[in-house]
């Protein structure tokens, strides 16, 4: 089995460069950030505090979470009901931002990851895929863009979905979600040692979808 690790900050664009190039070479592709969102989303329906690291662990004792495809689509289940569509909120990112620096929650979600690996060919992205999840993966790939141009970008996609979102506000999330994940102490966001570290600050969408898809084929073969 072939397994691609792309990781990045929150916004480089890594979930749409990853789902193009992934429908180029056939691989499945598994966006890991929903199951932490899933996580996080099930403390907000819960009311627990996300920060609460023994409420949340005891949280983990009641749900069930799975990934399924359909019509190659990726969907989350959080206790047999698809929450695809509500986990993709600020506050539940932020939700998620906070209940994965708790050591259990990594843990929790950790086999559920691997176990793709094992059977298929696949991109997974995330932030700690090369480092802990895939340390194996046969290429690794540090996905970045500056924060300014992942905040604009960020305002642009909800502008196309008819959401408005104040730049200044979406910078500083995004900010404070790059703090989160790169200073807790267990699988902080940080490129991997044999990472191909790609800026996507200054080149389009198609430039980076060809961009990594030609990593990625250089280093399979
Ligand atoms: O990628 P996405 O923005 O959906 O991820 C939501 C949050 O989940 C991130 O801010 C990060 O804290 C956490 N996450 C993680 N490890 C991963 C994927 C996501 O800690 N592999």
């Amino acid at each position: 089995m072939i397994a691609v690790a792309i990781d990045g900050p929150a916004g480089a664009g890594k979930s749409t460069i990853a789902k193009k190039v992934s429908a180029e070479l056939g691989f499945i592709y598994v966006d890991t950030g929903a199951i932490y969102r899933a996580v996080g989303l099930a403390c907000i329906k819960k009311g627990i505090d996300e920060g609460d690291s023994r409420a949340v662990k005891k949280l983990l004792e009641d749900i069930d979470i799975r990934i399924i495809f359909f019509n190659g689509e990726q969907h989350i289940l959080l206790n047999d009901e698809d929450v695809s569509g509500e986990i993709r909120t600020e506050t539940v990112s932020m939700a998620a931002s906070t209940v994965s620096a708790i050591p259990e929650v990594r843990e929790f979600l950790l086999a559920l990851q691997r176990d793709f690996a094992l059977t298929d060919n696949v991109i997974m992205d995330g932030r700690d895929i090369g480092t802990v999840v895939l340390p194996n993966a046969q290429v690794k790939i540090f996905l970045t863009a500056s924060p300014e141009v992942r905040a604009r970008r960020r305002v642009e996609q909800l502008a196309e979905k008819g959401e408005s979102a104040d730049y200044e506000t979406v910078l500083a999330d995004i900010v404070k979600r790059d703090h989160n994940d790169s200073s807790r102490e267990i699988a902080p966001l940080k490129p991997a040692d044999s990472a191909f570290i790609v800026d996507t600050s200054d080149i389009t969408l198609e430039e980076s979808v060809k961009k990594i898809a030609d990593i990625i084929k250089e280093n399979i073969e």
